[in-house]
């Protein structure tokens, strides 16, 4: 037997999502953000699940070519654009749209033979102040590259600091304006939380990615409130059962102590699989369909579980730990003092991928 940890991906739950952020921003097209192995969720699951996506989006050159030879035909977009010259050829080979936010990118640009046109996106910083240039740098940039051969298309584009917050792109938005005024090219701004709260975002291309996933963009908005449906379940079993006396202690460092008789299961997941390490007892998990807590320290394979709510519990019986319906994995999150973005994107290699086609 195998152990019984798995992450079931639902394809249907992804196919609604992407249709929701559609929905949301009619008049856009839409990239579906697929880096860090979609979220976690595989490629696989994500070439199925998005299959009605204008575009893919990611950040690793290794995984655009994976799609090319999946057989993904439609616009690529790398998002951090090339790392060094290679990547150039390989976006040229590849049909790899790029995103331009340094001045050595151009460099390599005008390098390249100019055999097929490379469209690029390029990039201004609206004040996140990571990648992008300024307002002068911009024009000086989209001069330069107008007048390179190999040039496809340039669309103008920029990433959102707070777009999760009320209020919290109306800044940039105004400073990307007044960047952008007079240049042609198509605009692309938003990510997730701006497809579900900033309309005038949206413009020609949208960005989604946590939303895709069934996760919420929001600190205080569920993702069943912005009408998503949870794409991974993340799956377990009970191996053992304990009985504790008044007194017992549960996991490394006893930072659980029972105060009275209790009941407790032993789940074979632990921070190898991507669980959080910081979970504090009372996390939500759900037994044998029931809601209940953690107990005591997560470890490397195993965590503990407080089995009052279930007790006829027993080795064998299902455990899920978020994500199939009584358990958000943002709420998981937010015991451990993380976002549901971090949670997906470090499931473990060990954990199976199960791509599950119900309903889609
Ligand atoms: C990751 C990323 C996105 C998607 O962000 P979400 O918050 O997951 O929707 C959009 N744009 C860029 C440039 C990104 O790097």
């Amino acid at each position: 037997m195998s152990r019984p940890i798995s992450a079931i991906v639902s394809v249907a739950a992804m196919r609604h999502n992407l249709a929701r952020a559609r929905a949301l921003a009619p008049g856009a097209r839409a990239w579906a953000v697929v880096k860090a192995n979609a979220y976690g969720h595989g490629l696989a699951a994500a070439l199925e699940g998005f299959a009605d996506a204008d575009g893919m989006a990611l950040v690793e050159f290794d995984k655009a070519a994976r799609l090319r030879e999946a057989g993904w035909q439609r616009p690529i977009l790398m998002l951090e654009g090339a790392f060094d010259p290679q990547d150039v050829a390989q976006a040229r080979r590849d049909r790899l749209a790029l995103v331009v936010h340094e001045p050595r990118q151009l460099d390599w640009l005008a390098a390249a033979s100019p055999a097929a046109p490379i469209d690029v996106h390029l990039k201004f910083n609206s004040g996140m102040n990571r990648l992008g240039f300024d307002a002068a740098g911009l024009r000086e940039a989209h001069a330069r590259l107008s007048a390179l051969p190999g040039i496809g298309s340039i669309t103008l584009v920029t990433h959102f600091a707070n777009s999760d917050l009320p209020g919290g792109a109306d800044d940039a938005i105004a400073r990307f304006e007044r960047a952008c005024a007079g240049l042609p090219g198509q605009r692309s701004l938003a990510n997730s939380a701006a497809v579900l709260a900033v309309p005038d975002a949206h413009r020609d291309w949208v960005r989604p990615g946590i939303m895709l996933y069934g996760a919420s963009p929001f600190a205080d908005r569920s993702a069943a409130e912005c009408g998503l449906r949870p794409a991974m379940k993340l799956a377990s079993r009970l191996i053992a059962v304990q009985r504790l006396a008044p007194g017992d202690s549960v996991g490394y460092g006893s930072t659980f102590t029972a105060t009275r008789p209790m009941r407790i299961g032993v789940v074979a997941c632990g921070y190898a699989d991507g669980y959080p390490r910081h979970a504090p007892s009372g996390t939500p998990v759900a037994v044998a369909g029931r809601r209940t807590g953690t107990v005591g320290r997560v470890s490397m394979d195993m965590l503990c579980v407080d089995l009052e709510p279930v007790p006829g519990a027993s080795p064998g019986d299902e455990v899920e730990l978020w994500g199939g319906g009584l358990v958000d994995i943002d709420e998981v999150a937010q015991a451990a003092g993380t976002i549901g973005y971090e949670l997906m994107c470090a499931l473990a290699p060990r954990v199976p991928l199960v791509v599950d086609r119900a309903g889609a």
